[in-house]
This record gives structure tokens, C-alpha cells and sequence, in this order.
């Protein structure tokens, strides 16, 4: 074969790439303009400046055809719903008038006008803007920004493809305009939404794009069979047009199941699919569906959601069998490379013997091409670059770090009677009430008091050595007195620390438990401007010495009311880090759990009565196949129990759930047996109140009646209001009165008068009793 020839049937892409820039350039100028301090100007300018340099080193890294488009600033759903000319109404002015500071109205709301609805994209940690739509949409094409950027990488002599949200999962993760019939189906609207399609794809194969790349993630989830009949309609309504680019239809973050040889079939030109672990069942399904005879077939190979260095053995394994099913092959990531840090190399704290075990998006983009330049040449042409990896490979298998033998002896210990509690819970709920003596209807709050500005001071002062240890403390002890003697007066039953010595609710634990790493550089994008770091559970997990048991023993110490101890779950914990994945999540899943269940033991003994185990991020770990769903339940739920389980039937265990519906797991939740949960409720009028009810969940439960995400103050009225509506479904034993979530992102002035009204609505209604 000639290197020529070669090359054509083996190429490197991928779909997207983070856009924050190595010092999160992009942040500082998007914040700057919104500050007034940046021009419209120099952000467009940075922002163009952060593509280029990205194409470029993509380029010079040997990926053939850079993405375009994939570059937002702020989310590229709200990108599809400029394109598509699906602004709200409540917009359209701002946007006709400044079309940037209107993107950004759409984005952040205004004084006065709301923003679009966030939600999380699939089950990442990333969030998009839901697009509202109804009967009355007139979708426009307006395909100004994909044009611009695919002729900016034109014009570097590059090879470039536009990546568009695809029509289905546009219209598959939109929801009804307000005012719109709650029950209105967005996907019939895709008859109207093809022709904009189609106007824009002419406009970027007229502005040179020889190959456009059609996202569809929603169809790796579950779908009825019409929506997979209005998938296969667009893809044929599409590929039949004349003037059109060749289109590359991408699937991410699992299988795609049905709708794999329905696209197969279609008259499009290639596909994008993910063949990660996670999505294995892509290989046989394609082979099943015939292989794409003649047509391009991009392989996810490369995992883009995690940050381990790939198996590239095993990964020309899989690219040799998809060689025999396509027509032409490209390696690539699974999705984005968006959900990455950038950098590895710019980890400067991390051992180099982890590091090289370490693949940010930088180090992807490198494996990718590798394995393009194997699968054209020959294994011969990298085996350098083999050797090194079968090194590095070597050296993760054979660490102590990920090797602990008491972590791995305790964990494969573990027996069904650690992870249940006992007596039942009726016996537990009777030996609680005599030890606490709360009254009905007892009142507490989620566990954050206000992060106030002082308190990141002093974090900031003690990182910079600019306060020593003890003065830190002395800080941290200072404020623990300030909310226990609100509480106190407030008249909350249940009292909490604060957690003012917590930066995150996560990294916090990640910092003390053995086996996790942090990163320096490793920023992610959640939403906006918003970035975050997440530790990396690199190893066997273990926990050198108690961590939050002098601070609620300190907190303790100021009141005889009880002090609720305060941990975050091992689902949660895994949730929101980069987990390894040497070994099933499960396994990982109880090192946690047994770490965890030593420090619930510790503040037992300590005296702690109340401990909450938060579990916020449960619900969104639900894998996206139903068929998945079982599984992960089983140990999640087991993880929480094994953390749970050990301690005195007197003692009550909390559990807290938010940023979700939570309808679909009520079961799972029943399977944590803690003795009360509380929920964020407010928004939705304790609707998971009567959820719960309706399964006939037995034990205790706090709905949430204080949206802690808005400054608003609920009025005491409200509150009492909605404590009625939850003693529908509850009975007066067992309802709890709480806000929705953790107040750390509120101020002290709203937060002081929202919990002094939270405690009399509760008053009134157990008056009323
Ligand atoms: N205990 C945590 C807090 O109050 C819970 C946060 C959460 O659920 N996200 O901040
Ligand atoms: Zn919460």
C-alpha cells in the first residue's frame, strides 16, 4: 500500500475539543465581556485565536480532518438553537439588538427576562440549554457561525468538518415553550425543522465542507419505535438531498442498539460510532447489520470520557475487525474530547509514575493518530511508540497504588450482613425517637451554611501560607460557633456545622482518602464559564485518619440539640471524579463504601446520633439503557448500605437527593433503608412526596420547601403551605421539614430569614396537628 492510499483508508479525526484554552482564556475573556471590561471585539478575538491554536495543534498532532463548530461560548445546544432560529420569544429583542449580548441573555437570563432551562447532556457532568419549543416555531436557518468557523480552518489549509447537533436529538432533548401544552411532542416538529437542515448543509458544502458530522447521542438511549421511525425518515429525507456534503451520522456515549442498522441502511455516508467498553455491543451489532459496505466509519476507540491511556493493542485489535466492515476507517475519540481536561503534561504535582498513566485530550489526540498510522502502515510503524505504551500499561497493573492488598482483602470480605442494617426499621424508628426526642414535624437543614467570601479567603490565605494551620482553624471554629448559635435561635431541631471547611463536597474527601489524585490543571467544563476540577480515583482506596469527625464533634460541643455528622456517598463520590477503570465500578464502588463506613463509625462513637450520607448524584449515574439499569442500582444501592450499615439502631441515618425527578427510582431509594431522606421538592410542589406515597415507602422523609436555588425568601405561609401539601402524602410521624439542598450558595440575609420562616410554617402546622 502507498503511504497515500494508506492514508485514505485510515484516517485520525475527532469529534470536539476542549474550548477553554490551556489557562482557561476563554473564561477569563466571556466573564471579562460580561464584566463590561472585555469588548464584544477582543472576545471574538480570543475566541478565534483559542480555535486556531487548537486546529493547529491537532494538525501538527496527525489528525487529518479537524471538527469545526464544536468551539461555543457558552453551550453548543444553544448554538443548534441560534442555527435553527428557535429563540424564544422572550428573547427575541435583546437578540435582535446585540445578537451576542442576546446569546447570552438566552444563556444567563436578564434582571428582567428568564434564561433557558439547564439540564445535564446524557449522563456527563456537562450541561446544556434546553430548547423550548411549540406548535407555533418557525425555525430559520441561520447557519452563520458554522460557516464562519469551517472557512477560519479552510483558510489554515486544513481539512475541516462542521459537527452539528443532530435534528432527532435537537428536537429529542427539547421541551414545550412555557405556555406550551405540557404533553406537546417536539419531534413533531421535525417535518419543518429538515428544510432548515437541509439550507444549512448547502451553506456549508457552498463554503467548502466535503464532509458534515450530524451528532445524534439521543439515540444510544431507549427509543419508541416512532421516534426511531422519525430518525430513519430525517436520515433518508437528508441523505436523499442533491446538494449536500457527505454526511457522517456520530453516536456517542453508548450503543446505539435499533437504531444502528436503521442507520446503516440509510443514505448516508458514514458513521460515527463508540466503541469504548461501554458500548462493545456496537461491534457485533455493525457486523450483524452488514458493516457499512462502501461507506466511512469513524471509531471511537479512544475513550473521551475518562483519562487513562488507552490499550492501544487492543485497540488495533478492534480497528483491524472494523477494517473488514467499512469501506474506509477513522480512528477517533468515543465523543468530545469537551468532556477532558487538556493537558496531562501540565501536571506538575502529579508522581511521573501515575502520570504516564494519565491521557487528557492532548495526550488522545496523540494516541489517536497512532493508532491511525498502525492501522495504515503496519504496527511496525509504531512500535516505539507500542512499547511505550505496553510499558506504561505495565506500570499501572503492577502499582502499589492501584494494589493495596488490605483494601482488596477487606473489600472481597465483605458479607451481606455488613450491608444490612439491624433491627428493622420499625424497631430502629422507635430507638431513635426515645434517643432524640425530636418533636412531630422536626425541622433541619441540609448541611452547607453560606460559603462566605472570609471563608474562601482563608482557604486562599492557608494555601498561600499567608495563615498557618491553626489560624485556619481558628477561622473555621469561628464560623461553626456563628451557625450553631443561628440555628440554636432559629429553633432548628437538628443542627449541622456548616460545612465551612469544605471547598467541594467531593474534593474535600478526595484530599484525605488514599488512592485519589488531584489535578493542578485538569479543568472540565460543566456549563458556561463554569469549570471544574474533579479528582481522579486512581488507586485501591483507603482512609489514613478520620476526616470530619473533630469538626462535628466541635460543632457538637456548643449545643445539647443534635449535631447531624455529615459525609458524601460513594455513588457520589464516584460520580463526580474520574474513576479508573482497571476494575468494574462496583469493586470501586465499595473501597469507597468501606472507607466511608470506618468514618460513619468514627462519628458514632464520637457521640454523633444524625448522620447524613448525601447522595445528590444517584439518579443522574442511571445508565441511559433501561437494560443497564438493574445492575447499577444493586451495587449503588449496596455501596450506600455498606457505608450505612454498621452503626446502633438508636442511630439515624440521613440520606439527601436533589438535581433530579426522582419518580423512576423510588425502588433504589426504598433499597438505601436509610431512616430519612430529604429531597428537593419545592419547585416541583412535593411532587416527590406522593411519589414516594404511592410506593408505599415506609420511613421518614424531608421534601424540600425552600428552593435554595434563587435568593427569593419563602414566605412562612408558603412554606406551611407546602408542608399541608407533603402531609397529604406524608403522615405527620414521618415528614421532615428542610430546604431543597445545601445552602452554600446563598447569602446569609436570605438564608436567615428563609430558616426562620421554614421553622414557624413548621410550628403552625404542627399546631394544627
Ligand atoms: N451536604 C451538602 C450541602 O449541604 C449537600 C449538597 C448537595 O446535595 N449537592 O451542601
Ligand atoms: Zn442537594
Amino acid at each position: 500500500m502507498t503511504a497515500e492510499s494508506a492514508a485514505a483508508a485510515a484516517g485520525a479525526t475527532v469529534h470536539g475539543y476542549p474550548r477553554q484554552g490551556p489557562n482557561r482564556e476563554l473564561k477569563k475573556a466571556i466573564e471579562g465581556y460580561w464584566k463590561g471590561r472585555v469588548t464584544a471585539e477582543a472576545l471574538q478575538q480570543t475566541a478565534e485565536d483559542l480555535r486556531v491554536a487548537n486546529w493547529r495543534q491537532l494538525a501538527e498532532a496527525g489528525i487529518h480532518e479537524v471538527p469545526t463548530g464544536d468551539y461555543s461560548s457558552y453551550d453548543h445546544m444553544l448554538d443548534a438553537s441560534v442555527m435553527v432560529g428557535a429563540i424564544p420569544e422572550r428573547h427575541r429583542a435583546a437578540v435582535a439588538a446585540d445578537p451576542l449580548a442576546g446569546y447570552f441573555a438566552m444563556a444567563r437570563g436578564t434582571q428582567d427576562v428568564a434564561p433557558l432551562e439547564m439540564t445535564k447532556w446524557f449522563d456527563t457532568n456537562y450541561h446544556y440549554l434546553v430548547p423550548e419549543l411549540g406548535p407555533d416555531t418557525d425555525f430559520a436557518a441561520d447557519a452563520a457561525k458554522q460557516v464562519a468557523e469551517l472557512k477560519e480552518a479552510l483558510a489554515l489549509g486544513l481539512a475541516a468538518r462542521p459537527v452539528l447537533v443532530g435534528p432527532v436529538t435537537y428536537l429529542l432533548l427539547a421541551k414545550p415553550a412555557p405556555g406550551v401544552a405540557a404533553d406537546f411532542q417536539p419531534l413533531s416538529l421535525l417535518e419543518r425543522l429538515l428544510p432548515v437542515y437541509a439550507e444549512i448543509l448547502a451553506d456549508l458544502r457552498a463554503a467548502g465542507a466535503e464532509w458534515v458530522q450530524l451528532d445524534e447521542p439521543a439515540l444510544v438511549q431507549d427509543r419508541a419505535p416512532d421516534e426511531l421511525a422519525a430518525a430513519e425518515r430525517a436520515y433518508r429525507e437528508l441523505g436523499g438531498l442533491t446538494d449536500r456534503p457527505k454526511l457522517l451520522v456520530a453516536s456517542y456515549f453508548d450503543r446505539l442498539g435499533d437504531a444502528l442498522p436503521m442507520l446503516a441502511r440509510s443514505p448516508v455516508d458514514g458513521l460515527a460510532l463508540d466503541f469504548t467498553e461501554a458500548a462493545a455491543a456496537n461491534l457485533d451489532a455493525l457486523a450483524a447489520a452488514g458493516g457499512l459496505p462502501g461507506k466511512r466509519l469513524v471509531a471511537g476507540v479512544v475513550n473521551g470520557r475518562n483519562i487513562w491511556i488507552n490499550d492501544l493493542e487492543k485497540s488495533l485489535a478492534v480497528l483491524g475487525t472494523l477494517l473488514g466492515l467499512a469501506g474506509r476507517v477513522d480512528v477517533s475519540a468515543s465523543c468530545s474530547l469537551l468532556h477532558v481536561p487538556l493537558d496531562a503534561r501540565a501536571e506538575r504535582d502529579i508522581d511521573p509514575e501515575v502520570l504516564r498513566w494519565l491521557s487528557f485530550a492532548r495526550q488522545k489526540t496523540a494516541e489517536i493518530a497512532t493508532l491511525a498510522k498502525g492501522l495504515a502502515q503496519g504496527t511496525d510503524a509504531i512500535s516505539a511508540e507500542l512499547a511505550a505504551n505496553r510499558a506504561d500499561l505495565a506500570s499501572r497493573a503492577d502499582s502499589a497504588l492501584t494494589h493495596d492488598p488490605v483494601v482488596r482483602a477487606r473489600a472481597a470480605a465483605v458479607t451481606e450482613a455488613e450491608t444490612r442494617r439491624s433491627p428493622s426499621y420499625a424497631e430502629r424508628a422507635s430507638a431513635q425517637r426515645a434517643h432524640l426526642g425530636l418533636p412531630l414535624l422536626p425541622t433541619t437543614t441540609i448541611g452547607s451554611f453560606p460559603q462566605t467570601t472570609e471563608l474562601r479567603t482563608a482557604r486562599a490565605d492557608l494555601r498561600a501560607g499567608r495563615i498557618d494551620a491553626d489560624a485556619y482553624d481558628e477561622r473555621i471554629k469561628t464560623e461553626i460557633r456563628d451557625v450553631l448559635a443561628f440555628q440554636e435561635k432559629a429553633g432548628i431541631d437538628v443542627l449541622v456545622h456548616g460545612e465551612p471547611e469544605r471547598n467541594d463536597m467531593v474534593q474535600y474527601f478526595a484530599e484525605q482518602l488514599t488512592g485519589y489524585l488531584a489535578t493542578q490543571h485538569g479543568w472540565v467544563q460543566s456549563y458556561g464559564t463554569r469549570y471544574v476540577r474533579p479528582p481522579i480515583l486512581a488507586g485501591d482506596l483507603s482512609r489514613p485518619e478520620p476526616m470530619t469527625v473533630r469538626w462535628t464533634q466541635y460543632a457538637q460541643s456548643l449545643t445539647r440539640r443534635p449535631v447531624k455528622g455529615m459525609l458524601t456517598g460513594p455513588v457520589t463520590m464516584l460520580a463526580w471524579s474520574f474513576v479508573r477503570d482497571d476494575q468494574p465500578l462496583g469493586d470501586t464502588a465499595r473501597q469507597v463504601a468501606l472507607a466511608l463506613r470506618d468514618e460513619v463509625g468514627d462519628l458514632e462513637a464520637a457521640g454523633t446520633s444524625v448522620i447524613q450520607v448525601d447522595e445528590p448524584a444517584l439518579r443522574e449515574t442511571l445508565p441511559l439503557r433501561a437494560a443497564d439499569r438493574d445492575a447499577y442500582l444493586a451495587w449503588a444501592t449496596e455501596a450506600f448500605r455498606l457505608t450505612t450499615a454498621g452503626v446502633r439502631p438508636d442511630t439515624q441515618i440521613h440520606t439527601h437527593m436533589c438535581y433530579a425527578e426522582f419518580g423512576d427510582i423510588v425502588q433504589a431509594i426504598d433499597d438505601l433503608d436509610a431512616d430519612v431522606i430529604s429531597l428537593e421538592a419545592a419547585r416541583s410542589h412535593m411532587q416527590v412526596a406522593h411519589e414516594l406515597a404511592e410506593h408505599g415507602y415506609p420511613r421518614e422523609a424531608g421534601p424540600g420547601v425552600y428552593d435554595i436555588h434563587s435568593p427569593r425568601v419563602p414566605g412562612a405561609e408558603e412554606a406551611a403551605a407546602l408542608l399541608r401539601k407533603g402531609l397529604e402524602a406524608i403522615p405527620a410521624e414521618r415528614l421532615w421539614v428542610n430546604p431543597d439542598c445545601g445552602l452554600k450558595t446563598r447569602g446569609w440575609p436570605e438564608t436567615r430569614a428563609s430558616l426562620e420562616n421554614l421553622v414557624a410554617a413548621a410550628r403552625t402546622v404542627r399546631g394544627a396537628l
